[in-house]
């Protein structure tokens, strides 16, 4: 379920969200008022379509989900219950930003624990407050802290924080500072992201300004990251998450294991039966459709169906991703041919420069391979659309 709605733009934000400082002015509580009527809406309608499916997790991002009142989330999951079939130990996750968290009491969000939210992911992003000012981000640490611990004294058991790398006038030492804070928190899961300065964000107008951290420490950031996480009790399990074990994302999982997915809202993205489809990024088209008719056709940004060769190539890139890697046994059974064969030279080459390892039945990337996992995988599948002609 995407939640468009955050208390101001963030300098690097590419997500679909607009900002909503005054939420208090009434034609922007209308707005999110019908924005979750049309998502209840919507969750009727594709209910009735895949009546047969457990639903064993869901995911309120955004934007920014804690912009939403209590109510409004309550009604989201009560809606998300009664049309489909959620197991008690669903896991359903609330993306948080620290700088909303204590606009719910403790009561409160110990209700919506016991509603079904059984995950909170927060965006941290740094503990250095200069840092975070730099991003445009709307908290400081000091919220960071206040909001976990009352996340916590809420009954919530599975946290997890965003850490950014990156990120202008970031220095190796207050990196590792923001590493050393995060994990001191203890949460069960962090996730790590580069920063990347994206086109059309506040960030791209005023790049010439940013002083940004060399492509040589972003590399060593990451990659010292990755160890220094691996020894604090986070074993890396995905290019960029990390968890206590048995602590890892279930929905995310699902995304990089090629599972099937239904998105809610405007900017959601689908996948089920083969199908991809976007509804595009407009909350007013997505309010009215819903009201009209429900027929999100016309909206979508994308709309296809994967081919044999397609769901083939995104297994590549998805399980690439994930520190398990492919096992030849899997790929054998499900492509009816050999990895290792297809793609020997290449493997070969990513073997003797320190990107892959092989292990019993697996190939997997290292954290090396991980950092340029965009580059050996669009060198990899090319490869592969040549051996086909
Ligand atoms: S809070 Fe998140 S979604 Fe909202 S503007 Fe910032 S980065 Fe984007």
């Amino acid at each position: 379920m995407h939640i468009p709605f955050c208390a101001s733009k963030c300098g690097y934000c590419d997500f679909y969200s607009i900002p909503c400082p005054a939420a208090s002015t009434s034609g922007r509580v209308r707005l999110i008022d019908d924005y979750c009527d049309a998502l209840m809406l919507q969750m009727e309608d594709e209910g009735k379509r895949v009546s047969d499916c457990l639903v064993d997790s869901a995911y309120i991002g955004g934007g920014t989900p804690t912009m939403l009142s209590q109510r409004q989330l309550l009604d989201l999951l009560d809606c998300l219950c009664d049309n489909f079939k959620v197991p008690v130990d669903a896991e359903i996750t609330l993306e948080a930003n620290p700088g909303t968290v204590e606009r719910f009491t403790r009561r409160e969000l110990s209700a919506l624990k016991a509603a079904g939210i059984s995950r909170v992911s927060m965006g941290a992003q740094s503990s250095q407050d200069e840092e975070l000012a730099a991003l445009g981000r709307i908290h400081k640490f000091s919220d960071v802290r206040s909001s976990f611990g009352l996340l916590r004294e809420a009954g919530f058991d599975n946290i997890s924080l965003d850490l950014m790398y990156g990120i202008p006038q970031q220095t190796m030492e207050s990196f590792f500072a923001s590493l050393d804070d995060i994990i001191s928190l203890r949460p069960e899961h962090i996730s790590l992201y580069g920063l990347a300065v994206e086109p059309g964000t506040p960030f791209e107008a005023v790049r010439d300004q940013l002083i940004l951290p060399s492509d040589d420490q972003m590399y060593e950031m990451y990659i010292s990251a990755v160890d220094y996480l691996g020894s604090a009790g986070y074993p890396q399990y995905e290019i960029s998450n990390f968890a206590r074990p048995g602590r890892e994302s279930r929905h995310n999982l699902r995304y990089w294991r090629g599972g099937e997915y239904l998105g809610f809202g405007a900017a959601a993205a689908s996948f089920y039966g083969r199908r991809r489809t976007r509804i595009a990024r407009d909350i007013d088209s997505y309010i009215n459709i819903m009201r009209a008719d429900g027929n999100l056709k016309p909206l979508y940004d994308e709309d296809e169906y994967d081919s044999d060769e397609d769901v083939r190539q995104e297994y590549i890139m998805l399980r690439l991703r994930l520190a398990e890697g492919i096992s030849d046994s899997d790929y054998l059974a499900r492509f009816g041919e050999s990895f290792a064969d297809r793609y020997q030279v290449d493997l070969l080459r990513l073997l003797r420069g320190g990107y892959m390892v092989r292990e019993n039945d697996s190939w997997r990337l290292t954290p090396a391979g991980m950092y340029v996992s965009n580059y050996i995988l669009s060198d990899l599948l090319d490869f592969g659309e040549e051996l086909n002609v």
